[in-house]
């Protein structure tokens, strides 16, 4: 059953206070909070890998404007860390701030969440578009797809920091801000369907992918400006998800093929990457032009089939025809549900396999 939003339904739309974008600006991360936060206990959650690399410089800035730090790591992105955190987090603590990637992100928002607590994020990789938006995926938490939290209150995206990630993280997040070429279509395919999405969340979103789609090559050679522009771009979809009240502007089927396809292998590939092969359907049935997309991306180094994923083509096209099952209540150019025979001819047309 669809279950739409109806139209002029009020909704509450909470923005960062700031976002700050730039070399080593992690350096001056007590500098930004004591301007917007009283208190002087914060949380620092990290992961195992990001904490001997940038804790100290985190905690030292911190310590700089009075704050005492209280730093735990995030080692699963799991709803059972968040409720092993419940119990070890201050309760005077005045704020968590995320310093990793997207498990710690997605960790961190879900505890702030739950503490009532604002969440700063300080990404150390442009993975996925999770670093500035109201939405958090945990494995345990809500069957596949993501649920709605708090936006982060401030967001430090250190461009210094995200070049020095692996490649694959970033390559990652390049194909997540591709995915909005589909999902810019199936919101607008709600609207006519009568869901109030507003035009400015889906503009904003189409915006991000033709960006970076425009410079792929400066994003690729890992150039400050280049990544800026991607870190940008992600940062724009967590403020469309957050103007629209829901991930309708920036996930539609591509997203829902990704997630079926998670669903059905055990192995662990990157959210971006996953989307990005959705995108490819995706486009395919809105009846749009995919070659040019895909060719400018596997030019890009991004991967452009499951062969380069190593997923077996009977996942791609089982996970084709489930997919609509993964939110049945959003309406998407899957519509009830792709045939077998459909879609093994659509997988074939757009040379998944
Ligand atoms: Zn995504």
């Amino acid at each position: 059953m669809i279950k739409m939003v109806p139209l002029n339904t009020p909704h509450t739309i909470r923005l960062p206070v700031e976002v700050i974008v730039g070399k080593n600006v992690i350096e001056y991360i007590g500098k930004i909070i004591a301007k917007h936060l009283e208190g002087d206990e914060v949380t620092v959650l990290t992961g195992p890998n990001i904490r001997p690399l940038y804790s100290n410089t985190v905690t030292a800035s911190l310590m700089d404007y009075g704050y005492k730090p209280h730093v735990d790591t995030v080692f699963s992105p799991k709803i059972s860390e968040v409720e092993r955190l419940l119990t070890q987090t201050p309760f005077s603590t005045s704020a968590i701030i995320g310093l990793g990637g997207g498990k710690v992100l997605d960790v961190g928002k879900v505890l702030a969440y739950k503490l009532k607590k604002p969440f700063v994020s300080v990404p150390t990789s442009a993975s996925h578009d999770g670093i500035a938006s109201p939405q958090a995926s945990l494995e345990g938490l809500n069957g596949s797809h993501s649920i709605r939290v708090d936006t982060p209150f401030i967001v430090i995206a250190d461009s210094h920091i995200i070049a020095s990630a692996p490649k694959q993280l970033t390559l990652g997040g390049i194909g997540d801000v591709l995915a909005k070429f589909s999902s810019v279509l199936d919101s607008r395919l709600a609207q006519s369907l009568g869901e109030y999405i507003g035009d400015y969340s889906i503009s904003l979103a189409e915006m991000s992918a033709k960006l970076v789609f425009n410079n792929l090559a400066q994003i690729i050679s890992l150039s400050d400006n280049g990544i800026r522009t991607l870190l940008e771009a992600l940062i724009s979809n967590g403020i469309a998800m957050a103007i629209a009240g829901s991930s309708r502007p920036c996930s539609g089927s591509e997203h829902l093929f990704g997630h079926a396809l998670d669903l059905l292998t055990s192995k662990k590939i990157l959210h971006g990457f996953t989307v990005l092969l959705g995108t490819k359907i995706s486009l395919a049935l809105h009846g749009e032009d995919w070659v040019e997309f895909s060719e400018k991306a596997l030019e890009a180094g991004l991967p452009m089939n499951a062969r380069q994923l190593g997923v077996p083509p009977v996942y791609v096209v089982r996970a084709l025809t489930f997919a609509n099952k993964i939110r049945p209540d959003r309406p998407t150019i899957l519509g009830n549900g792709i045939t077998l025979e459909k879609a093994r001819k659509v997988i074939d047309e757009v040379k998944l396999v």
